[in-house]
């Protein structure tokens, strides 16, 4: 890994703006396999426009896949730097730079990269999964009760029907739902189908599927066969349907308060 770590990074004004620098480095295209092939990765930085006030370094990963991490398109239509535009905007810095967000972005790296949505309609895939990545970091980090989140949040959105609009269908992405109603459907799943069984899902997905596309019923017939439930009833209950998935879906285990 040495050479990858070490490598002399060669920074330059970029082509789309001076006051930001670019350079490309070297990484491995699978770090399970540093002596295999190699790919460069354009990256940008940007020095901290108040240095007394600097606090760190912050990396940035726009998402993707496929789209630029040095450049997005501006309110003009031009060509803008990515981190510029996106964090010199304090408002937003304290809405998006939490570290939530932080957690949720990270986790795409499994949900989402190692394993790309088929189609915009199999959004659950990668943002359900990295939506509740943030719950599963609370409860290891921090000990929060999964169980008592979950009832909350039930009894906070019970006669929202916006709120519980179907993750997923053929035709339509999901849009927020999978960021709201996601988690809860993944922990009701867990619940559902016992931890064992649950940790071996969200373990084995991006392994087994690893470099591959998915589409979210791909998904469904994975956790199927992982569990060896007949998921049916309780899938469609939280992912095709609109509305709060009747009582004995809303309550595997022991979840019912
Ligand atoms: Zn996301």
């Amino acid at each position: 890994m040495r050479e990858f770590h070490e490598q002399e990074v060669r920074w330059s004004a970029c082509e789309f703006d001076a006051a930001v620098e670019c350079a490309t480095i070297k990484v491995p295209l699978d770090y399970a396999d540093p002596d295999g092939r190699r790919i460069s990765i354009a990256v940008s930085r940007q020095p901290a426009a108040d240095p007394a006030s600097r606090r760190g370094v912050l990396l940035a990963n726009p998402g993707g896949p496929g789209g630029s991490g040095l450049t997005t398109t501006g309110a003009d239509g031009t060509e803008v730097s990515w981190p510029k535009d996106r964090f010199r905007d304090t408002e937003l810095n304290e809405h998006y730079m939490t570290l939530d967000v932080v957690v949720h972005e990270q986790s795409h790296e499994w949900y989402g990269n190692a394993v790309a949505d088929d189609g915009e309609v199999d959004s659950c895939l990668s943002e359900c999964l990295a939506s509740y990545a943030t719950w599963l970091w609370d409860e290891e980090k921090d000990g929060v009760d999964l169980d008592s989140r979950y009832r909350e949040q039930v009894k906070e959105h019970k006669d929202d029907t916006d709120w519980w609009q179907r993750l997923y269908r053929p035709d339509k992405p999901p849009g927020i739902s999978t960021y709201n109603k996601g988690p809860l459907a993944l922990h009701a799943l867990r619940r559902q189908v016992g931890e064992s069984a649950f940790h071996r899902i969200i373990k084995e997905w991006p392994q087994t599927r690893r470099g591959t596309y998915a589409s979210w019923p791909d998904f469904e017939s994975f956790a199927e066969k992982i569990s060896g439930q007949d998921l049916g009833g309780f899938l469609t209950a939280w992912f095709h349907d609109d509305g709060v998935p009747e009582d004995a879906y809303l309550w595997p285990g022991d979840l019912k308060p």
